[in-house]
């Protein structure tokens, strides 16, 4: 889910409509403290060597964004846990997608079960205990879905800055209706809307002449297509200046603002 108000006209560099700088993953820089929970429905919970090769997948995705951001010679280091490793949380509760009317609330409720009374406990004890800058959640469930990221709003934020922080993304184990399992460059491309990546592909050709170009212009974007392997893809220009990568913007970046508000 995610509400925003768009106020116009923008000019060149500015980012007020990304979440960058907002929330908990503002940038990618630094040192970022990445929680990873484990939820299947009681009938289809985790099986330990399934969560396993999941965590796999995440280290894979971090590696990708540390050279990726090596590239524009920033650094950016990642310090993982995991919550339900096990395979025993578990919940039929799970949103199904961003438009689940539980989609924002969630992940209060799973950050409970973890040990935490509020997103704000949560980011005071990586404060507290660790030397890392930013945190993020990932949730990943044992069902078929579209993954989505909530990455928290400028307005949001700014209307309640204790219960609107935690930023989070939702993985399922496999692609809506399909076997196709979710891969390390799905699970990037959620994490970089947590830092204000933008989608660049357009869903059922929504605005035709967009798609055009960024196919052409972005071809290995992971924020254009998340299919295949991770090492064939690259965070594009536009979306590097908007996660904090790429210290300049251009005027005509601007004009591949999605219209769309979701973050599938
Ligand atoms: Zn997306």
């Amino acid at each position: 889910m995610s509400i925003r108000i768009r106020v116009k006209p923008k000019r060149a560099n500015d980012t007020s409509e990304s979440s960058r700088n907002v929330g908990t993953a503002r940038v990618l820089q630094g040192k970022i403290y990445v929680l990873s929970v484990f939820v299947g429905p009681r009938a289809h919970p985790w099986n330990p060597r399934d969560i396993d090769r999941q965590k796999q997948k995440v280290y894979e995705a971090e590696r990708w964004l540390k050279m990726q951001a090596l590239r524009y010679n920033k650094q950016v280091e990642f310090v993982n846990s995991a919550f339900g490793s096990d395979g025993s949380f578990t919940d039929d509760e799970m949103p199904q997608n961003c438009d689940s009317p539980n989609a924002y609330s969630y992940p209060s409720k799973v950050l409970l079960k973890v040990g935490f009374n509020s997103r704000d406990a949560f980011i005071q004890w990586v404060h507290t205990h660790t030397d890392c800058s930013q945190c993020l959640a990932i949730i990943f469930s044992n069902t078929k879905g579209r993954s989505f990221a909530s990455p928290v709003s400028k307005e949001l934020y700014e209307y309640n800055p204790h219960k609107y922080n935690l930023e989070c993304c939702f993985l399922y184990s496999h692609f809506t209706d399909s076997d196709i399992e979710t891969n390390a460059a799905a699970i990037a491309h959620e994490m970089l809307h947590l830092f204000g990546a933008w989608d660049l592909y357009e869903l059922d050709n929504h605005d035709h002449d967009r798609a055009i170009k960024t196919s052409v212009m972005f071809p290995h974007s992971i924020m254009l297509d998340t299919s295949g392997d991770i090492w064939g893809k690259q965070i594009d220009e536009i979306n590097a200046w908007l996660v904090g990568l790429k210290e300049q913007g251009k005027d005509w970046y601007r004009w591949f603002e999605p219209e769309q508000d979701s973050y599938d």
